[in-house]
């Protein structure tokens, strides 16, 4: 099996998994992978990430023009906008998962970290997610927004639509996007019952464990961005 192919039958089979645990219903969600020669594989638009066919995916040339499949997604202007300003992602999915979406209309989010530090595996896994406000989905101005963050998260929720989260490998976007959803669960399932969070101290040790960048912990160190 060429590397192509192997790539193909992987989105399909995260695809699969997504869908038949409930994280994206329908036909929503999106997932799209970067390859060697600069081009995109991209999931359809209208497609079910439950059943897609490795042999329809959209696959896109390095200036994102249709070169075999089926036609991309309409929301394309996401996943290039994070591309462009993550650099080293490989793979984005974009997911319309319950409880994230939930979150991302509560009126006392901080659009600058909108989980606070639960667990380690979410600061880990997605380094701190931003809130972009609502956008008609496929409005190319949610480029604007992404790109507006300047590239300081790859974990990106749209206000009452779902997360875009960008990874190394699609199976690390995968479980990034995962890792959003379970905590965004944990949120709703504490919120108004004081949990413990981890504290500056337990945050500060994972960031230099595990070499993290959290936008939220270079505010406090650096300048106030009022
Ligand atoms: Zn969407």
């Amino acid at each position: 099996m060429s590397d192509e192919s192997r790539l193909r039958e992987d989105i399909c089979r995260y695809g699969r998994s997504l869908f038949e645990r409930g994280l994206t219903p329908g036909s929503s969600g999106n997932i799209s992978l970067r390859l060697p020669d600069g081009g995109w594989l991209v999931t359809p638009t209208n497609a079910s990430l439950g059943f897609l066919d490795p042999a329809r995916i959209s696959r896109l040339d390095a200036d994102g023009r249709l070169v075999s499949g089926d036609k991309p997604t309409k929301e394309i202007p996401l996943h290039t906008a994070l591309y462009e300003s993550r650099g080293g992602a490989k793979a984005i999915v974009h997911l319309h998962s319950t409880h994230a979406v939930a979150v991302s209309m509560l009126p006392e989010i901080d659009p600058r970290q909108v989980l606070p530090p639960l667990t380690p595996y979410y600061l880990m896994r997605t380094g701190g997610t931003a809130l972009v406000p609502y956008y008609r989905p496929g409005d190319p101005a949610v480029a604007d927004a992404i790109r507006g963050l300047a590239g300081r998260y790859s974990s990106v929720l749209l206000a009452n639509h779902g997360p875009v989260v960008a990874g190394d490998s699609l199976e690390a976007a995968v479980f990034a996007t995962e890792e959003l959803e379970e905590t965004a669960k944990l949120y709703l399932l504490l919120r108004n019952l004081n949990p413990r969070q981890l504290s500056p101290g337990q945050v500060a040790d994972l960031v230099s464990h595990f070499g993290l960048t959290l936008p939220e912990v270079e505010d406090h160190a650096g300048h106030d961005h009022g």
